[in-house]
C-alpha cells in the first residue's frame, strides 16, 4: 500500500513557482487550484507547477 503515500504526495507535496515574482512554495494543489493561496512575497494567487522534482530517485518506478 505504498502507493497510497505516493498518491498522498503528488497531491499535497507539490512545489509550486509564482507567476510573478518567480518565488517557490510548498503547498496543497488543491489549494492551489482554488487559489486560496496568495504569494507570501507579491501577493499574486498565479502559481505554476515547479517542473523539475528533486525526487527523482529510482526505487519504486520500474
Ligand atoms: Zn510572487
Amino acid at each position: 500500500m505504498a502507493k497510497i503515500k505516493e498518491a498522498a504526495d503528488r497531491l499535497f507535496g507539490r512545489k509550486f513557482v509564482c507567476k510573478r515574482c518567480k518565488k517557490t512554495i510548498k503547498a496543497n494543489q488543491m489549494k492551489i487550484r482554488a487559489k486560496k493561496i496568495p504569494c507570501p512575497r507579491c501577493g499574486s494567487r498565479d502559481f505554476r507547477p515547479k517542473k523539475k522534482e528533486k525526487r527523482m530517485v529510482a526505487g519504486t518506478a520500474k
